[in-house]
């Protein structure tokens, strides 16, 4: 694909179908993508469901024996092969030798997170001292808030998403009542403009040049889970800091989905989950980053003895040596088993880089777009869809959220009868999420052929 990289990916899906002497939309132009792809070999390391384990195979219209159309990414991430292994090795260790496990093995449980917080950091772009593997999405954010929400009367407000993913909006309402404020006055929630899906970078800059004085925290999300808008981060960081406020980022769905500089861009803290893109099974070890200009600076409210430096930790003196930055505020000792299905999927996401997934992932977001665009364009007696996520593809990340005119439960059922595994939100909106790292461009062609049919069948 090197004579298609850098360019739009409409240009690209025309270049090649002009070279192939067929039609944008003909199922050749996927197959010469697939070919081309650089990272194709990059599912083998994962395991994709069988259409027959989804759908009873009465009640599946395709083959059963084939792989599904995962299209779920977003939500929850495949399961990279080695997961299944890594578990075994500490089930054996725990059952050969009990509490040694702590200290001996290929992955001594008492610092086994330590060992591939590298990986992770290369993700995010953060430095391994800047990461930590601990507890869930929710609780990091929370841990996070304690040392970086400090109101003071004139400076008391959080600035965040009205549409804020649900745990987001409660654990800042929750902080600003912790601390004696009230979430009507303090929580300044920002909404895309009247008849507009998404927010523009403009309005979230003008809003913290002019209410900056007072807000205390901009806490947004990278990639806005619902309409899967990619923000410019940052830009805000910067706008933030003129204003004297902190800024932070919840990544649960812009980490191992988009190009992330934390470190560079100067972001004050973040914190994400490694279910969805990073593939680490459900509840699996979230991150958190506290950039290292607060190392000395910024201190954990809260303490646990996963806090102490480590080199004296098992000394139980009770006089604390904090860890600088973010791994102070580590609490307890970290869950094996999580540690395993971590490891396994970012050491497939280091057999490459962000760089490259993205670059990928580009052109096969652009190629979901530009096929259901035109399917709509050919017929225009078939049910209209709404792309809700920017068509500028520096505005997103690898989901497209879909807005439908018609209903769609019918659709959806239709789908998951044709082995798509896709999310729905009622009344009308599907999101699609092809991931990099497992999806094919053949993937994408037949989701598109599988939602063609499953709106005409559903009428
Ligand atoms: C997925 C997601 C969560 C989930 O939180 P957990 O603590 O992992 O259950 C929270 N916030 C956002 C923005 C998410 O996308």
């Amino acid at each position: 694909m090197d004579n298609l990289a850098g360019l739009h990916p409409r240009e690209a899906v025309e270049r090649a179908a002009t070279s192939l002497g067929c039609s944008p939309t003909c199922a050749e132009v996927a197959e010469y993508f697939d070919e081309h792809d650089k990272l194709r070999h990059l599912r083998e390391n994962f395991l994709v469901p069988k259409v027959s384990d989804l759908r009873p195979s009465d009640l599946s219209v395709v083959d059963g024996g084939k792989d599904c159309i995962y299209l779920s990414g977003n939500s929850l991430g495949l399961q990279p092969k080695m997961v299944q292994k890594y578990l075994e090795e500490e089930l054996n260790n725990w059952a050969r030798m009990g509490v040694h496990g702590h200290t001996e093995g290929s992955r001594p449980w008492a610092w086994a997170e330590n060992t591939i917080e590298k990986l992770m950091a290369n993700l995010v772009g953060a430095t391994t001292e800047e990461v930590a593997l601990m507890n869930g999405l929710t609780v990091n954010l929370h841990l996070l808030m304690l040392s970086f929400y400090k109101p003071t009367t004139s400076r008391h407000k959080i600035l965040l998403e009205d549409k804020a993913f649900p745990s987001d909006h409660y654990a800042v309402e929750s902080q600003i009542r912790l601390r004696g404020f009230d979430p009507q006055l303090s929580m300044l929630l920002l909404s895309p403009r009247p008849g507009e899906d998404t927010l523009r970078t403009e309005d979230i800059l003008e809003v913290i040049q002019k209410e900056g004085d007072n807000i205390a925290v901009v806490m947004f999300s990278g990639v806005q889970y619902y309409t899967g808008q990619l923000f410019d981060m940052h830009a805000i960081t910067e706008a933030g800091h003129k204003k004297g406020c902190f800024v932070g980022f919840d990544c649960a769905h812009a980490a191992g989905n988009v190009e992330l500089k934390l470190h560079d861009w100067g972001v004050d803290f973040a914190c994400w989950c490694s279910y969805k893109y990073i593939n680490s099974g459900a509840g699996g070890l979230a991150g958190a980053f506290v950039h290292e200009k607060h190392k000395d600076t910024i201190k954990p409210t809260l303490l646990g003895w996963w806090g102490h430096d480590l080199k004296t930790r098992f000394q139980m003196t009770n006089m604390m040596e904090l860890q600088p930055g973010v791994n102070g505020f580590r609490l307890s000792n970290q869950p094996i088993l999580l540690v395993c299905s971590l490891q396994a999927s970012l050491e497939v996401f280091n057999m490459t880089s962000m760089q490259a997934l993205r670059s990928k992932s580009v052109l096969l977001t652009g190629y979901l777009e530009y096929l259901i665009k035109h399917y709509y364009a050919e017929d225009p007696s078939k049910p209209h869809v709404h792309v809700i996520t920017p068509s500028d593809p520096q505005q997103r990340g690898c989901q497209l959220s879909l807005s439908f005119s018609v209903p769609i439960r019918r659709v959806y059922e239709e789908l998951q009868k044709r082995g798509v595994v896709c999310d729905m939100r009622e009344p009308s909106v599907l999101r699609i999420a092809p991931v990099p790292l497992y999806n094919s461009f053949r993937d994408v062609h037949r989701f598109v052929d599988a939602l063609g049919e499953a709106l005409t069948s559903s009428r």
